[in-house]
């Protein structure tokens, strides 16, 4: 028998959901993704660079016109440390391989990882393969940080904090009253920040998406990660970048070289030219999805479920426990099944989920009349 080196881990949730979803023609709800397209020429100018001959290996760190426009990107966003090109922009294939990429370099056999559940699914599992330990705090039910659980969780094996902002699946924003209690937290430590970005773009009403690297007190010691899988809606292109001082850049780079070495050059092309010519791209980013998240909860409003609120990504979290006292894995197959509406059940992001948490995750990231046939459909429970 083979032995494995993540006893227990099956298909991840999504794997599951989105394929019992296409089993039973289910409306999909479940993984996030986007049903909408691109931008039309951000698409044109892919095309155009393959068919202008940039079908070879890009520089391993990333096509420079990228990063230097990510770069300039960053700097008028403010950031506590001017983000140079060459010293601190890592493109890669997607933010998952980013994250693993900067747990091989970073965590070393025995450091713990404190991580806040509910949790990404990718961290714990790469943790472990770095030979670390991850620690799981729970986020309160109302939402807040458990900021005193953290503090004695850190000890002298502390290498990392992960953090998530805006969070899948809650939608929680950590804002500058969190940066600051756990810039506190950490004062006297060198213990690291890993902090997933991908949903950056994506905050709603009086919302603002506060990086890691605009924290005074951490943004030496800070990974930040972003996608355009979710800022161009185009979670199949599999691309995104890793911003870092210069000293942890060198190490994550020198695990990088030999996960991917480079990322696809067309796309990496286009990107860069899309951005340039579109200064305040990111900024309708958060209209269109708050567009869509109004839609999905206003025709929710008149169903049984009771919604949590939602100020980031693209992620409702109903609570269906004046419906059901079904565990959320089984309703959530339940309703894939018999009224053909997938979603993801929240469990699946907790070491140790809450025995009567009854929460579940549905992506709203779709066209409009998906989100009024799927609300209508959940209207009927
Ligand atoms: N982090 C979070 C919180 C995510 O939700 C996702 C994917 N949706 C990723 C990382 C991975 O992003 P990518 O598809 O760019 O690998
Ligand atoms: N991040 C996506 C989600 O949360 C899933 C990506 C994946 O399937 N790995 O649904």
């Amino acid at each position: 028998m083979q032995v494995s080196k993540l006893p227990g881990q099956g298909a991840s949730i999504f794997t599951v959901m989105s394929a019992l979803a296409a089993k039973h023609n289910a409306i999909n709800l479940s993984q996030g993704f986007p049903e909408f397209n691109p931008d039309p020429t951000l698409v044109e100018s892919v095309h155009r660079a393959m068919k202008n001959g940039l079908n070879q290996y890009s520089p391993m760190a990333g096509q420079l016109s990228l990063r230097q426009v990510l770069a300039d990107r960053q700097n008028s966003w403010g950031r506590v440390f001017s983000i140079d090109a060459d010293k601190h922009i890592t493109i890669v294939p997607g933010a998952t391989a980013g994250l693993f990429s900067v747990f091989q370099a970073l965590v070393m056999s025995g450091d713990e990882v404190i991580l806040f559940d509910p949790s990404y699914d990718c961290y714990a599992p790469s943790i472990v393969l770095a030979g670390g330990v991850p620690v799981r705090l729970s986020i309160n039910p109302d939402g807040s940080y458990p900021f005193d659980a953290l503090k004695h969780a850190i000890n002298a094996k502390t290498k990392m904090v992960v953090v998530n902002t805006p969070h899948n699946p809650l939608g929680l924003v950590f804002g500058r009253a969190q940066w600051a209690a756990l810039s506190q937290v950490l004062t006297d430590t060198s213990v690291i920040v890993l902090s997933d970005e991908v949903y950056e773009h994506m905050v709603f009403d009086e919302s603002e998406h506060v990086s890691v690297l605009q924290v005074p007190e951490l943004a030496h010691r800070a990974v930040a990660i972003s996608s355009f899988g979710k800022t161009f809606h185009a979670t199949g292109w599999k691309l995104g970048y890793v911003t870092a001082p210069e000293n942890l850049t060198h190490e994550i780079r020198k695990i990088y070289q030999f996960l991917a070495f480079a990322a696809n050059t067309p796309m990496q092309i286009a990107a860069a030219e899309f951005l340039s010519s579109n200064p305040r791209y990111e900024k309708s980013v958060s209209t269109v999805m708050q567009q869509k998240r109004d839609l999905f909860v206003d025709r929710l409003h008149k169903s049984r479920f009771r919604l949590l609120p939602c100020a980031g990504a693209y992620f409702q979290i109903v609570d269906y426990s004046d419906i059901s006292d079904r565990p959320d894995l089984d309703f959530a197959i339940h309703l894939t099944e018999t009224l053909g509406v997938a979603s993801i059940p929240v469990s699946a992001f907790y070491e140790n989920p809450h025995p009567n948490q009854r929460w579940l995750r549905f992506c709203f990231a779709k066209n409009d009349e998906t989100l009024l046939k799927s609300t209508e459909l959940l209207c009927q429970l």
